[in-house]
């Protein structure tokens, strides 16, 4: 597999990794990790432009019980959240000063289940992560433990890093674990287990071999880690599961080591169209003049100069079906302003936004990443 292949990729690193059975940091394993990230972050992917790597990784509370005293066996939730408050801070410390070793900057990013469901905290999150990531800064990503109550956590990074996996496009997941990839029957109990290298559906099968092994120290087991796999599936993105405990797990990657590779059959850009297409309920209807038309038929953005009228009670990234002069539905797409806002832009050149609405704003009203036109 060549890391290059891929624009952005999202490393899942967890806690058994990260710490030692007595919760200290494995420090020279994490120096050899990121040596491997900062020299794949200078290289080019194919669009020309350096990968981009975000890490998801585990590991404050894990960093935390050590230093509170808090003894070994399962934690109460509250003990965990405070464990995960005090070990936090440590974890990005060991980041920002291992990554400024390679002069690269290190950003401390916590998330919370809603805000990753709340369409307006979700893409707010992702447009500060596509920000960090467009200066070359490498997002360093938890959940907020501390904060996140026991019905609204992730609970595991597995599935907290398919969602930044989603939130960012990212075309590649890596979950680095203590698991080498999926087998047909838990290996450690059952000496016919076989591994799968491969997995490019996601069925019941595949979903009921998610029993078979579970590690130590981090949350995720199988389970989670297939989970983690099919949210990313349907966002068009790629998932390797892969043990990372010799330190150069993506060099490993690279010369074929062992691992499972679970193959998105889409793109992220068509995923996304295709769930703009199909799966949601439009809450306005934006009607455009025929130039705007004939531009969005040859894939340009809608910009408010072009758009006639709007209908309807709308947020901020919300759907709206786009309709030509005549009435007929030509697309749909997420815009990019409220509708009481959109209403005041409409027909006004994009350099016009920020004077009328009082601050600077997107130049599109749907931009075209985020329109379908049929
Ligand atoms: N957020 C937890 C921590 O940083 C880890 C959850 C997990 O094990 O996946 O310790």
């Amino acid at each position: 597999m060549k890391l290059t292949d891929y624009r952005s990729i999202v490393i899942k690193i967890g806690s058994s990794l990260l710490t030692d059975e007595k919760g200290n940091p494995r420090r020279a394993w994490l120096e050899n990790l990121l040596l491997d990230v900062a020299e794949l972050k200078k290289q080019k992917s194919k669009n020309g432009k350096p990968v981009e790597v975000v890490i998801v990784s585990s590991g404050a509370v894990a960093l935390g019980r050590n230093a509170l005293g808090f003894a070994h066996g399962a934690l109460r939730l509250e003990e965990k959240q405070a464990a995960a408050a005090c070990g936090q801070p440590r974890l990005m410390a060991l980041y920002r000063e291992l990554f400024e070793a390679h002069k690269i900057h290190a950003a401390q990013v916590l998330l919370t289940m809603e805000d990753s469901e709340d369409r307006r905290r979700y893409l707010n999150a992702r447009t500060t992560l596509r920000t960090l990531l467009d200066a070359g800064v490498v997002p360093v990503i938890n959940e907020n433990d501390t904060v996140a109550t026991e019905e609204l956590r992730f609970g595991d990074n597995d599935r907290l890093a398919a969602r930044v996996a989603q939130m960012v496009s990212a075309e590649l997941l890596i979950l680095l674990s203590d698991i080498d990839g999926l087998y047909t029957a838990n290996p450690k109990t059952d000496k016919n287990a076989k591994h799968i290298p491969l997995v490019k559906s996601i069925t019941p099968e595949i979903e009921a071999m998610g029993g078979a092994a579970i590690s130590a120290v981090g949350s995720g087991g199988m389970v989670t880690k297939i989970a983690a796999a099919k949210m990313a599936f349907y966002s068009g993105c790629h998932t390797v599961i892969m043990e990372g405990s010799d330190g150069s797990p993506l060099k490993r990657l690279e010369k074929g080591g062992v691992h499972t590779l679970f193959q998105a059959q889409s793109s992220p850009m068509q995923a996304r169209k295709h769930w703009i297409a199909s799966g949601l309920r439009a809450s306005g209807e934006v009607t455009v003049d025929s130039g705007a038309a004939k531009a969005l038929k040859e894939g340009k953005s809608l910009l408010p100069a072009g758009v006639k009228e709007i209908k309807g009670q709308f947020g901020r990234g919300d759907a709206v079906s786009i309709l030509d002069e005549s009435g007929r539905e030509i697309g749909r797409g997420l815009v990019a302003y409220a509708a009481e806002d959109a209403r005041r832009i409409i027909g006004h050149k994009s350099a016009e936004i920020a004077a009328i609405l009082g601050y600077e704003g997107r130049d599109a009203l749907i931009h075209r990443d985020d329109m379908v036109v049929s």
